[in-house]
């Protein structure tokens, strides 16, 4: 029993104050406030939890929530058009399409519609182009917050060995971008890696975005390894073993004996994704700005 456990919750608090702080600042300098469109369609309940909570957080640190729905049965023409309308609505600084889509929908294009000034998912094809290329641009959440989850546990990236299995567009890819533009040395695994287990042992740094309660075991960890558990599976709390039910990909007993450092789930990324969203928005806004002044 050795790793220290990083504190998501506390440093999403964090971000969350220091976001506050300059929307104020920026509010009264511009006159105006941020503000940022959710965009669901449909009325998935997990959807609509994420959403309500995006609401809130906007309102906590002063950044104006837009509240857009659309019916399930929207069509492409319909989404597109609301996106188009926001594009073209110079108070909303940030728009963000909740995914995933009723299926008559695709996500992929519809979201390409999304002004990348106003990104801030930063899905569009140029924000992820930009992030290849290694150029400034409004970069997905969930892997900005994982780089500030290994700033602030000091975790030095240059030259380190990282791993993330997973190779999603949403969290794989940009994440192992954003490595690489750290100078780490990154591998990322998938379903069809040969050994994941062996590759995974040789990261300093491990990074599990599947989907799979507590795939990443004891022997798959280097002792001393820093593990970041990106994975949301949802048991019963009884199979999780703790009130919300959310288990990650990570087995946390386990990797607990051998890492030095991990996040645990609920309370390690989770929170730090809608933290590093509200940051994305203010970001966008400034940039906007300067460009109307
Ligand atoms: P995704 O699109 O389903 O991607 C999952 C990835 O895992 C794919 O690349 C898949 O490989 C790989 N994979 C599946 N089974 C595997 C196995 N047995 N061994 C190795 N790799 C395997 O999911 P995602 O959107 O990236 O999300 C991944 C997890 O992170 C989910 O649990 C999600 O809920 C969570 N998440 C959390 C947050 C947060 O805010 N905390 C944000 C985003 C995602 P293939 O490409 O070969 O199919």
């Amino acid at each position: 029993m050795g790793a220290t456990i990083i504190d998501g919750k506390a440093i999403a608090v964090r971000v969350r104050g220091e976001v506050a702080a300059e929307v104020r600042e920026f509010s009264a300098r511009t006159g105006s406030a941020p503000g940022l469109a959710t965009v669901l369609v449909g009325n998935d309940a997990g959807s609509e939890v994420y959403v309500r909570a995006k609401q809130r957080a906007c309102a906590e640190v002063g950044i104006v929530p837009f509240d857009r729905r659309l019916p399930a049965d929207a069509s492409a023409e319909e989404v597109a058009s609301e996106l188009e309308g926001l594009n073209a609505d110079e108070s909303v600084s940030g728009i963000l399409l909740q995914l995933p889509l009723p299926g008559q929908l695709d996500g992929t294009a519809l979201t390409a519609i999304i002004d990348p000034r106003k990104d801030v998912d930063g899905l569009t094809p140029l924000n992820a182009g930009l992030l290849a290329l290694g150029r400034p641009g409004l970069r997905p959440c969930t892997p900005l917050g994982v780089m500030e989850l290994l700033a602030a546990a000091n975790v030095a990236l240059e030259g380190a060995e990282a791993v993330v299995v997973g190779r999603s567009n949403l969290f794989g890819k940009p994440m192992a971008a954003l490595l690489l533009g750290a100078n780490a040395t990154v591998t990322v695994c998938h379903s069809r890696t040969r050994d994941l287990r062996a590759v995974c042992a040789r990261a300093d740094v491990l990074i599990a975005a599947v989907g799979r309660a507590r795939l990443i075991g004891r022997d798959f960890i280097k002792p001393g390894a820093v593990v970041i558990d990106v994975g949301m599976s949802r048991l019963t709390p009884e199979q999780a073993g703790n009130a919300s039910g959310l288990v990650g990909d990570v087995d946390f007993d386990q990797a607990i004996e051998v890492a030095s450092a991990i996040t645990p789930v609920p309370g390690g990324v989770g929170p730090m994704t809608i933290a590093l969203l509200l940051r994305n928005t203010l970001d966008a806004a400034v940039a906007q700005a300067r460009v109307r002044v």
